[in-house]
């Protein structure tokens, strides 16, 4: 009897020590709005292709502006975050422990330990030494500058400098910032993971505004405008939650749900 009384003990020990394990961030479906998202980003070989294919689409472009006569000098002009470095352990963390952003995001950031974007860092290299110059336009605050170069240098980016890093202004518009570098240098391509990193008329609340000024401008795609995949957070995602990015994950996820478009069933069970 006695021993039967241990047991049970034990077995109600780990039930608990089991529950105290869950993120503290599960909805009650039980899984992370951004779950699938962050997976994909660490574990699908087809996100580290996408990657790769990004890049090599901008080195065909780099290529042609190589060989194309130009009067300033050449520049290639990239956002950072899910660019150039990856932060999904900050994701997974977050997920793992039931946090949401900002929380821990300046810990992160000063770790300076992001990893290279797959293609990112050979690209970047390679119009370095064809003699492009590289401009970092970065919507991270100001007081992160010398963590972000410390983390860009650890990794040997190329023009990892203050004159090349431009860091968020008053606003989280880019159009002046790439406006500074383009009065100065031919832009050869804009590379990023959130339209916003290619145009200002993607700066909108408006979601079908954005799909239009993707179709307008497809003759940039892969030419002028090179982008990356991310599906764990951006601006789309912002219209969908408000641009509340502290929701209750149940609240979220009603949000995201309401985005989606489903078809008229005949049969109807
Ligand atoms: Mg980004």
């Amino acid at each position: 009897m006695m021993r039967i009384h241990m047991y049970f003990c034990i077995l109600i020990a780990l039930i608990c020590t089991a529950g105290c394990n869950q993120p503290a961030s599960q909805s009650s479906s039980g899984t992370h709005p951004a779950l699938y998202a962050t997976l994909y980003q660490q574990q699908a070989a087809e996100y580290r292709a996408l990657c790769y294919q990004a890049f090599a689409v901008a080195g065909f472009t780099l290529d042609a502006a190589l060989a194309t006569p130009h009067e300033k000098p050449l520049a290639v002009v990239v956002d950072i975050d899910e660019t150039v470095l990856d932060n999904s352990p900050y994701q997974a963390q977050a997920i793992i422990e039931g946090f949401g952003y900002p929380v821990a995001w300046a810990e992160w950031i000063d770790l300076a330990e992001a990893e290279s974007v797959p293609g990112a860092l050979d690209f970047l290299t390679r119009a370095s030494k064809a003699g492009v110059e590289v401009f970092y336009i970065t919507n991270r605050k100001e007081e992160f500058r010398a963590a972000t170069l410390q983390n860009l240098v650890k990794l040997g980016f190329p023009d990892a400098d203050d004159t090349h890093l431009l860091m968020r202004t008053a606003s989280n518009e880019k159009e002046s910032r790439r406006l500074s570098v383009a009065s100065q240098y031919e832009i050869v391509c804009l590379i990023g993971d959130n339209m916003g990193d290619f145009a200002g008329v993607f700066d909108t609340t408006d979601a079908s505004l954005r799909m239009q000024a993707v179709d307008d401008n497809r003759g940039n795609l892969g030419s002028k405008w090179i982008v990356l995949p991310n599906v764990v957070y951006g601006h789309w995602v912002d219209i969908l939650s408000g641009f509340d990015r502290n929701l209750p994950e149940d609240s979220l996820n009603a949000a995201l749900i309401q985005g989606l478009h489903g078809f008229n069933r005949t049969n109807t069970p």
